[in-house]
């Protein structure tokens, strides 16, 4: 394994930091200076002195946590020079989430990007993921198996729309985490002809508001609560809540619900009994396994870092494809309800 690229990034307790800008990207700890990928909750983290980040995903975080979440931000365009010391940078979209980010960090004719989370299929809620040719790529791992094979998402709302049609008495309760997979659900859902207002739980309204704000068009949203009408109300209707919400006495509100999940992990469907999913929608938004290895393809970089999930298979496949790759063993990122 190349020590050469340590110089520039190196795994550390508290994240991946780089030593010649002294700045960690996405530390799971507080750190002096940040640079995070994306909004959701183990890669962007509260109390950093400085956080850099494109303008989404400081709006997000300051949205989860507060205006005062960090001493000072900055805003990263897409694309735009920045340079921290003589470490120059570069974020690129990464079709995760809105505001989702890769990082591409060049010093000393080595470039690295550290790509966060992300997906390379096409996603109405954010801008599309780019490849980056660089001599290490640092990709996810969440779903690196070659059993994980994500079905096209319109299909999976499909069957949704057909249950809904099949049952008009009954409330369709759809988990799906509050920020990217809740608005892409509902956009996917406009996209498949569902034109009726669709109820979210109150932990989905910011979120949601903001997506809208910026020109991701959900359609009508109305808060689902039954305080004023009856369980009736709901019969037939299409609600969201976060997975937490599953646990709560929430759900017992609505009439014969009929428990959905919306996740990559309902692939398996022991996990789906588990939750006491009825009716478990395969959609990610990770990579599954061929988009995985068809991106280290395309980016063709001297060396793969692997992280976040299941490092070795895909380790594995690069040693097996003549490509120099390595696990990080990085903990703290633990994307369970993606
Ligand atoms: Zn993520």
């Amino acid at each position: 394994m190349s020590k050469r690229f340590e110089q520039l990034l190196v795994p550390r307790p508290e994240g991946l930091y780089c030593p010649p800008g002294d700045f960690f990207i996405d530390p799971v700890r507080p750190v002096d200076r940040a640079l995070i990928t994306h909004g959701h909750a183990d890669h962007a983290r509260a109390g950093h002195h400085h956080v850099l980040a494109t303008t989404q995903t400081l709006d997000i975080m300051a949205i989860r946590y507060g205006a005062e979440h960090a001493g000072q931000t900055q805003a990263a365009a897409l694309g735009e020079d920045i340079t921290i010391g003589d470490v120059a940078l570069r974020f690129h979209p990464a079709g995760h989430v809105l505001g989702s980010a890769q990082i591409a960090v060049t010093w000393k004719g080595m470039k690295i990007v550290a790509s966060g989370d992300y997906k390379p299929r096409p996603d109405p809620t954010c801008a599309p993921f780019e490849p980056v040719a660089c001599d290490v790529f640092i990709t996810e791992a969440t779903f690196g198996l070659p059993v994980f094979r994500h079905p096209d998402a319109a299909a999976e709302v499909q069957r949704l729309l057909a249950s809904v049609r099949r049952n008009p008495d009954r409330a369709h309760l759809i988990g799906a985490y509050s920020l990217g997979k809740a608005q892409r659900v509902i956009r996917l859902l406009r996209d498949g002809g569902y034109q009726a207002p669709i109820f979210i739980h109150g932990a989905l309204k910011k979120l949601c508001d903001y997506y809208q704000q910026q020109g991701i068009d959900l359609g009508d949203l109305q808060p689902a609560t039954v305080a004023r009408g009856g369980k009736g109300d709901f019969a037939g209707a299409v609600v969201l809540g976060p997975p937490s919400a599953f646990g709560e006495p929430w759900v017992r509100r609505f009439p014969e619900p009929l428990i959905s999940f919306a996740s990559g992990w309902m692939q398996i469907r022991q996990r789906a009994r588990q939750r006491g999913v009825e009716l478990p929608l395969v959609i990610s938004d990770h990579a599954d396994w061929d988009e995985l290895t068809a991106t280290i393809n395309t980016v063709a970089p001297e060396e793969v870092w692997v992280t976040h999930g299941r490092e070795e298979a895909l380790v594995r496949w690069c040693a097996l494809n003549g490509r120099r790759a390595r696990p990080l063993h990085m903990v703290g990122y633990e994307d369970e309800n993606e």
